[in-house]
């Protein structure tokens, strides 16, 4: 009998053993040195938003990283070039095509995306390579920060790949007889060997994973490793291109952007929830783990997982419309006793987004019940404001006070004070009392 431990292990477990018995696919024979990985090795490993680990079977044992650095050295040259300046190079179309497909956009030759090899050949060949930081030592970093520790390189793996690499070779010339390809062929193939050539983990891909759907920031150590607007981008083409000629059938029904290697690596993110990986060398034929796969989507099915399943649905966030004589305490002293209305507070709970701001403002839209004179918004209970959500409140609550309405905020960190675009800054204060009471101050005339 197993220790009894938490939910998400217990998950983990039941996957493991109902998956670790299926031996359908191929282990990859097309270098000796992969060949000789154990057909039953199978790992699991989840991390979450806070840095929790869960893992279960083999997730501590080494293999490479292959296809799956891809989307990292994508978020690299994406970190130091933006968007516009590498797409100048490589599309972000999925090819349906095979791993290592001729995958080029008629006329420009540009590779249809940075996740089938064309693509990821370019990708590597943009990283800048300095004398003080040669191209591939960015990129060994870079997978590092994503993993959380150093990690290193299988010279073994390295030496059959750039052995056996002609195809990946042949690619790389064809793509500059074309136009796009900004370095030596021969270079750009020997560092992209290299790149698929670290060690890592299911562990380590799992943080790498997480990292990407912890917008850009490692999990582990708190570790800015790219711009949160590069981690979306990259969870973007993970979403279409991750799986090459099954990525559409994968987004249908697993529903979770993600990347696959020839070694057996598997990942998976779901953004600003967890990141997922798992290790089975048996491949299907195209080229995914085939336990991986299947514990994968039985996940997402059974908790719900997929992106377009309610993406990140708030629970409530107006907790409650009262009236300030409803409130248990009254507002101190004389002079505010003898005020001349009262007021309709809105209570707000929870991270403010755009979802979150525009109930809040329908709740300060509606009518002011009868016999109240002004609208009170309780930050109290809010735990986030995000800018979007700041800059609609700000506005929303302008334009109350524009048609007449008196409007205070309890915002006891302040976070709505700053005047908006407008220069017009909401009345905020310390607590609810002060907000109401000057609320419904009598007016000096
Ligand atoms: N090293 C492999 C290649 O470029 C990686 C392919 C993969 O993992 O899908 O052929």
């Amino acid at each position: 009998m197993s220790a009894a431990t938490d939910a998400v292990t217990e998950a983990l477990r039941d996957l493991h053993s109902r998956f670790a018995g299926v031996d359908e696919g191929e282990i990859a024979d097309y270098i000796p040195q992969l060949a000789l990985a154990d057909p039953d090795a199978f790992g699991l490993a989840l991390i979450s938003m806070d840095g929790h680990r869960y893992s279960i079977g083999d997730a501590e044992v080494p293999f490479t990283i292959q296809s799956v650095s891809k989307p990292f050295v994508y978020a690299l040259a994406l970190s130091v070039l933006g968007l516009d300046e590498v797409s100048r190079w490589v599309n972000a179309e999925p090819s349906g095509e095979a791993f290592n497909a001729i995958s080029l956009e008629r006329g420009t030759g540009r590779p249809d995306n940075a996740m089938v090899n064309a693509g990821a050949i370019v990708t590597t060949a943009l990283i800048p390579d300095t004398s003080r930081t040669p191209r591939f030592e960015r990129i060994l970093d870079c997978l590092s920060r994503f993993a959380g520790r150093m990690l290193d390189v299988d010279e073994q793996v390295y030496a059959s790949e750039a052995y056996t690499g002609d195809r990946n070779r042949a690619l790389a010339y064809l793509i500059r007889s074309t136009g796009p390809l900004p370095v030596d062929p021969v270079a750009a193939v020997e560092t992209y060997f290299r790149q698929c050539s670290v060690r890592v983990t299911a562990m380590d891909l799992a943080a790498m994973a997480a990292t990407l759907a912890h917008g850009g920031v490692n999990p582990l150590n708190g570790d800015r490793v790219v711009a949160e607007s590069v981690a979306a981008q990259v969870l973007a083409v993970m979403a279409t291109c991750g799986m090459y000629d099954a990525s559409g059938d994968w987004l249908l029904r697993v529903g979770l952007p993600a990347k696959s290697g020839v070694s057996g690596g598997l990942i998976a993110a779901g953004p600003a929830r967890f990141g997922l990986a798992t290790y089975s060398p048996l491949l299907d034929p195209a080229g995914t783990s085939v336990r991986g796969h299947l514990a994968i989507g039985s996940l997402s099915q059974r908790f719900g997982l997929h992106l377009m399943n309610n993406p990140a649905l708030p629970g409530s966030t107006v907790t409650g419309v009262t009236t300030a004589e409803d409130l248990p305490v009254e507002p101190a002293g004389e002079r505010e006793s003898a005020r001349r209305g009262r007021a309709a507070i809105v209570t707000a709970q929870g991270a403010l987004d755009f979802t979150a701001a525009e109930r809040v403002l329908h709740a300060l839209d509606e009518p002011e019940p009868e016999g109240t004179v002004a609208v009170v918004l309780d930050l109290l209970r809010v735990t986030d404001i995000d800018t979007v959500a700041r800059a609609m409140l700000r506005s929303g609550l302008a334009r109350l006070a524009a048609d007449g309405r008196r409007t205070a905020v309890a915002d006891p960190d302040g976070r709505l004070r700053e005047p908006g675009e407008d220069g017009v800054a909401p009345h905020c204060f310390a607590t609810l009392e002060q907000a109401v009471a000057w609320a419904t101050r009598e007016p000096a005339d």
